[in-house]
């Protein structure tokens, strides 16, 4: 990197850092020479006052202009990296790392919060059908889908996707009443079974099952994402390619038994 040569873009984002600080370095000679010409009663002023701006201002830059470059080309490296440390780099999602962060920051505000376990149903036999290459162009393709419709559903507060394992992802969305979220999780398993991925001339179409879950008062999102994911699972048992809500299978038997009893 050190031998990068300097663009124009970065010798002139630094100028002003080096104008302040060859002010400053032959601002401070000037009073360090006046201290000395004052004991010296002020022989020779002129000689020693060009000698304390000439040199400073041929110095100064030319040992600051370097560093002040390096420590822009640092700062946009540090950048890079800490989108790079949060991105998905198959699907450029987000990934479970910015998944968690985020629900941290959403999870402190106190609004409507649910979230959602995405998992792909049967992926491993897509991988051993078509092989693993195809099985990434699927994943990317459903993560395509999942952040679009994510994204776009419609209300104030956060509606965030992100990949947080192999064929798994996880929503985040807020300000939804639990119908709504729960309608979002319908409208993922929907949109998702209808949309095929072109592979060896033929189109494939994968399913997924989806859990959802609702933030109760001092639930911590790892809390919720549990939750999901046992709405999912249930999803899955009960056939895949459809929804569960966590809130409606824990409330579920009491109904049933209600029913029975009447
Ligand atoms: P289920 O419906 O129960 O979820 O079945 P499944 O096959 O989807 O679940 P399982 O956990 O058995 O298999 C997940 C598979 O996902 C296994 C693994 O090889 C595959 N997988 C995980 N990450 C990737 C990836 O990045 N690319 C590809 N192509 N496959 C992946
Ligand atoms: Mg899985
Ligand atoms: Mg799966």
């Amino acid at each position: 990197m050190g031998h990068k040569k300097m663009t124009r873009a970065e010798f002139f984002g630094a100028w002003k850092g080096v104008v302040a600080i060859t002010l400053a370095t032959i601002a401070g000679g000037h009073v360090l020479t006046t201290g000395v010409l004052f004991l010296t009663g002020f022989k020779d002023a002129w000689l020693h006052y060009t000698l304390s701006t000439v040199f400073p201002l041929i110095l100064a830059p030319a040992a600051t202009m370097p560093l002040l470059v390096m420590a822009g080309r640092l700062r946009l490296m540090k950048e890079e990296l800490e989108n790079l440390l949060r991105l998905d780099t198959l699907t450029e999602l987000p990934n479970r790392r910015a998944f968690f962060e985020k629900a941290e920051i959403v999870f402190k505000r106190d609004s409507a919060i649910s979230l959602m376990m995405i998992d792909v149903d049967r992926f491993k036999q897509v991988n051993d059908n078509y092989g693993h290459d195809f099985g990434d162009r699927v994943l990317r393709s459903v993560a395509q889908s999942i952040q679009c419709i994510v994204a776009q559903t419609a209300g104030a507060g956060v509606k965030f996707a992100a990949r947080i394992g192999g064929e798994e992802f996880a929503a985040l969305v807020e300000g939804l009443t639990p119908d709504a979220a729960d309608r979002l999780a319908k409208y993922l398993v929907e949109q998702i079974a209808r949309l095929p991925v072109q592979g060896d001339g033929q189109l494939v179409s994968v399913t997924v099952s989806v859990g959802v879950a609702h933030r109760r008062a001092g639930d911590a999102p790892g809390v919720v994402l549990h939750a999901a994911d046992n709405a999912c699972y249930r999803a899955k048992r009960l056939g895949r390619n459809q929804w569960r809500d966590a809130d409606a299978d824990a409330v579920q038997p009491a109904t049933a038994a209600v029913q029975s009893a009447a």
